[in-house]
């Protein structure tokens, strides 16, 4: 849900996250009748769920944004706190001139988590042309119908169906105002060029390597679980015993796959570099999220 914000250009200047016991939440939440109906398993659930999501979204906030709220105490005393934080100015740490940052990276560099990040610690607009793309083809627009079969079997689009779509993106207020984050643009050198010529400039090009023995290793041990959709890895991040037997190995986790997207990469990398050679920071994507995330920041706030 904070992704889809991101890419519909809502960021919030202050998020609240009021903490109160599970008890008192619950007296609450009962009280209140929103939740009259749920047992307290029921409710027990939820509220899991709830703490567990928070501490994934919480850090993708800037830091200097986020307030946490004692929220044990009365109405009165959690306005005080509120109204007090809602006055002090926004801060931010983005540099003046609206950033205008692009990712590029292999399929499995971790390219999309690092975006999400990026997005939300600098406060810009995420453009995704795959969350675009995908977007059509769920729509069903003249555009997704054309995309969908180039989607489906791992090719890249044409580039005459992207280009237009995100040069007419980049002409939208809230990207002038805030900067943004080009992610997975350009793809192909026929887009590098289209940049040119349309005087469209990144500050920083940011390239997100990973060996390709290790994306191998990456995308093979991937396995989704149909019926909820989550994503594990046979060696990093094991699925529970109980559900190995559903788990589904897709057919662009296979290594031939793999290989042959990785092939079709290098291909096209190699003539995107060029075009952007004082912008280009190659950043080791070989390590945890957090400490990528780190050479991400580093690089994009120093130029
Ligand atoms: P992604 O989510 O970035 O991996 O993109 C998903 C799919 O959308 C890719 O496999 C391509 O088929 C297509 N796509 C995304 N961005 C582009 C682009 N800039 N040019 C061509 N095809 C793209």
């Amino acid at each position: 849900q904070l992704h889809s914000m991101q890419l519909a250009g809502i960021l919030a200047n202050k998020v609240f996250v009021m903490q109160a016991d599970e008890k008192l939440a619950r007296s609450r939440a009962v009280d209140s009748g929103v939740y009259q109906d749920l047992s307290t398993e029921q409710f027990d659930g939820l509220y899991t769920d709830y703490t567990r999501n928070l501490s994934q979204i919480v850090p993708l906030f800037p830091k200097q944004i986020v307030r946490c709220v004692d929220a044990n105490r009365e109405d009165g005393d959690i306005w005080t706190d509120v109204q007090a934080f809602c006055r002090q100015p926004p801060t931010s740490k983005a540099p003046r001139r609206p950033m205008r940052v692009a990712v590029i990276g292999p399929t499995g560099a971790g390219k999309a988590t690092q975006c999400v990040r990026f997005a939300h610690r600098f406060n810009v607009v995420h453009i995704s042309t795959g969350d675009i793309l995908r977007d059509n083809v769920k729509a069903g627009t003249e555009l997704g119908k054309k995309a969908k079969g180039f989607m489906d079997s791992g090719a890249l689009v044409p580039s005459d169906l992207i280009v237009d779509l995100v040069k007419d993106r980049l002409t939208k207020a809230d990207v002038k105002k805030q900067g943004c984050l080009l992610d997975g643009f350009p793809r192909a050198p026929d887009q590098a060029q289209a940049m040119v010529d349309a005087g469209l400039k990144v500050q920083r090009m940011l390239l997100i390597e990973v060996p390709d023995e290790t994306l191998v290793e990456r995308g093979c041990g991937r396995r989704l679980d149909p019926e909820t959709g989550d994503i594990y890895h046979m060696k990093f991040k094991p699925p529970p015993a109980d559900i190995m037997d559903r788990l589904v190995h897709r057919s662009d986790d296979q290594e031939e796959a793999i290989r042959n997207r990785l092939k079709g990469y290098h291909s096209q990398i190699d003539g995107i570099v060029p075009y952007f050679k004082d912008a280009l920071v190659k950043i080791d994507g070989t390590s945890k999220p957090d400490e990528v995330f780190k050479l991400v920041a580093r690089a994009s706030t120093r130029w």
